[in-house]
């Protein structure tokens, strides 16, 4: 059986893969793990259990090459939910107080306490963490123009986004590029769905087709844009197409042909090609 990853795993994994490349961010992203975890990101030795693999040896790999110690690394729990638990010591810097550290503190503490919803059906996305354990994060996220409001649960604090814009944003700016792109994908169906279903009943057949023609093509560029992020192996001409499409979601055949100057049956034409290209490529599923 294979169960589905959720969003909040697919963008975590993702951002255990970002190494920040500056001693600065290394150290702030760090910190920020262990405030958002503990509470705190003192000098003293902590102790942080960790539920993910991933996760777990970022925090290592950052603590050695920032100057910490790694005291102890333990595997706890059992096979099926593997956490664990890592006995450390800070380096002794803390980071700046530049964007780039602001950076690297949203993405250490997503990492330690991030959830978020799945795009398809909710724009959520918090982060619980222990009293006192939102300093770091919340001056980061200030620098960072990111509106997290603070509500509280229990012993928590919980910082929270409810609209697409900024959590898209945040996103991007913690290097979660691969779920940008998904985000954004979600968020045009989701988008158009609802605008499809404020249309008469009548409009609603013909709007649908164009919808799944406009997604499929989408998603045919995505895959491409995924294998060639500029798209240099296409030809000029259906280079640009996509482009326009990609930029123009929800532009119908006669605004795509107006933008690219060209006839409607040229442009429905390369965009056929487009997802033909991408299908060669086995890039469909
Ligand atoms: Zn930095």
């Amino acid at each position: 059986m294979t169960v589905k990853a959720s969003f909040t795993d697919e963008v975590k994994a993702e951002l255990a893969n970002v190494q920040p490349a500056r001693a600065c961010c290394q150290e702030a992203e760090l910190t920020a793990i262990a405030e958002a975890l503990v509470g705190t990101g003192d000098g003293t030795p902590l102790t942080l259990r960790i539920p993910r693999n991933a996760v777990a040896r970022k925090v290592v790999h950052l603590a050695k090459i920032a100057g910490g110690r790694v005291e102890t690394v333990r595997k706890g729990a059992t096979e099926k939910r593997p956490s664990y638990r890592l006995r450390l010591t800070l380096p002794p810097g803390r980071g700046s107080q530049d964007v780039c550290c602001a950076r690297a503190i949203l993405r250490g503490a997503f990492l330690a306490r991030g959830l978020l919803g799945n795009p398809a059906d909710a724009y959520h996305l918090e982060l619980a963490v222990p009293e006192g354990g939102g300093r770091l994060l919340t001056s980061a996220a200030a620098r960072a123009g990111i509106p997290l409001k603070p509500t509280a649960r229990r012993h928590r604090t919980v910082y929270y986004l409810k609209a697409a814009e900024p959590i898209s944003r945040l996103l991007g700016l913690m290097g979660a590029n691969r779920a940008v792109m998904r985000f954004e994908n979600d968020r045009i169906v989701r988008d158009m769905r609802s605008q499809a279903n404020r249309r008469a009943n009548s409009e609603t057949a013909n709007l649908d087709k164009r919808l799944r023609a406009a997604l499929q093509q989408r998603e045919a560029i995505r895959r491409l844009k995924a294998r060639d992020a500029g798209l240099h192996t296409l030809a000029p001409a259906l280079r640009e197409v996509a482009e326009l499409r990609w930029s123009h979601p929800r532009a119908g055949l006669k605004e795509l042909a107006e933008l690219a100057q060209v006839s409607k049956s040229a442009v429905a034409n390369r965009l056929r090609r487009l997802v033909v290209q991408a299908n060669r490529n086995g890039l469909i599923d």
